[in-house]
């Protein structure tokens, strides 16, 4: 199956797309944690895209298409995948429709979580990060069992940070951003007749359990 998790910074994407893998056999795959990636290691696409992210703008759609039609290429996503934080643009969705009709393929799902923008602050202003698998937390909701450790990961390589684009100013341009040029493409997956909007100001299990339902 291929499916897009569509919503806003801090909807919850990447907790449940971290479960939902598993679930579904599918890899997860974030071009936000694509980009981190690529700049902790220094690369010229990581560099190009850090003065975007820092401002919480979204990076050119031209690098940021490329780099993911090239990860789902991989042998790993032949059978499907769960794309988290792309597309984020009209043009974006459009690439991608375009990408896969010519290799006969096509979009199955597009769950959207749906989240108030209180509730999307609240989360981002406390979220904490796995530098290894890329796991969020949160301080409040969600919080590790140990103390700025990740749970799943080693404790010396399961450090959390958190993202100097969580900050109050970078979080409200961000918010603008995901309005203006991601909250379009609800329409567009309506037209065509794929999409489930799922609440996703529940408990983290109970947005799971919808999900698990939408695509069933
Ligand atoms: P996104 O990938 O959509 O930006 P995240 O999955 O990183 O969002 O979640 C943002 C923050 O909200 C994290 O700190 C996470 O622990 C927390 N969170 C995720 N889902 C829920 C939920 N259902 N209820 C409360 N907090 C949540
Ligand atoms: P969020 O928690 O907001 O969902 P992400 O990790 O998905 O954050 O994205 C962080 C930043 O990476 C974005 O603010 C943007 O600068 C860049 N980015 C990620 N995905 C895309 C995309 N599909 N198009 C353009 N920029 C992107
Ligand atoms: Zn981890």
């Amino acid at each position: 199956m291929r499916i897009i998790l569509l919503g806003a910074p801090g909807a919850g994407k990447g907790t449940q797309a971290a479960t939902l893998n598993e679930e579904l056999n599918a890899p997860h795959i974030a071009t936000g944690d694509l980009f981190r990636a690529a700049l902790s290691q220094g690369t010229p696409l990581g560099l190009e895209a850090k003065s975007y992210m820092d401002r919480g703008e979204l990076v050119p759609d031209n690098v940021t298409v490329r780099m993911l039609l090239e990860r789902i290429s991989q042998p790993d996503a032949a059978d499907g995948y769960i794309l988290d934080g792309f597309p984020r643009s009209l043009a974006q969705a459009e690439a991608l429709d375009d990408a896969l009709k010519s290799r006969n393929e096509n979009i199955d799902k597009v769950l959207l979580v749906d989240v108030s923008e209180d509730e999307l602050v609240r989360r981002l202003s406390g979220r904490w990060i796995c530098r290894t698998c890329q796991k969020p937390f949160h301080v409040i909701n969600n919080p590790p069992k140990k103390d700025g450790l990740c749970d799943v990961c080693d404790p010396e390589d399961g450090e959390l940070y958190q993202r100097d684009d969580d900050k109050p100013e970078t979080v409200r341009n961000r918010l603008g951003v995901y309005q203006d040029q991601t909250a379009p493409l609800i329409d567009y997956y309506t037209a065509q007749g794929i999409l489930t909007s799922i609440n996703g100001e529940q408990e983290i299990e109970s947005v799971r359990a919808d999900l698990l339902a939408a695509l069933e």
